[in-house]
């Protein structure tokens, strides 16, 4: 079980307690775990978002390089088996 300091009392009380059971105060809402959880979603946001953009930025790249072989290939013409006088 989680459990934070009272500012109060310093008693360990449960981390979404928002009354102390031993000094019955009201307590200030856990708002660095609500922070942490935010910043951990806009993290996977963020990097699910540069995957996305990186593996479209490759497969962009890789369409464009071989896009440049088939213009800059010489045309293929079959070498003449018996070449004429
Ligand atoms: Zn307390």
């Amino acid at each position: 079980m989680r459990t934070r300091i009272c500012p109060f009392c310093k008693e360990d009380i449960h981390s979404q307690a928002l009354v102390c059971r031993y000094c019955t105060r009201d307590l200030p809402p856990p708002a660095q775990q609500i922070r942490k959880q935010t910043s951990y979603y806009w993290l996977a946001a963020i990097t699910a978002a540069g995957i996305i953009v990186s593996g479209a930025a490759f497969l962009a790249s890789e369409f464009l390089r071989e896009r440049k072989n088939w213009l800059t290939e010489p045309p293929r013409r079959p070498k003449p088996q018996n070449p004429p006088d």
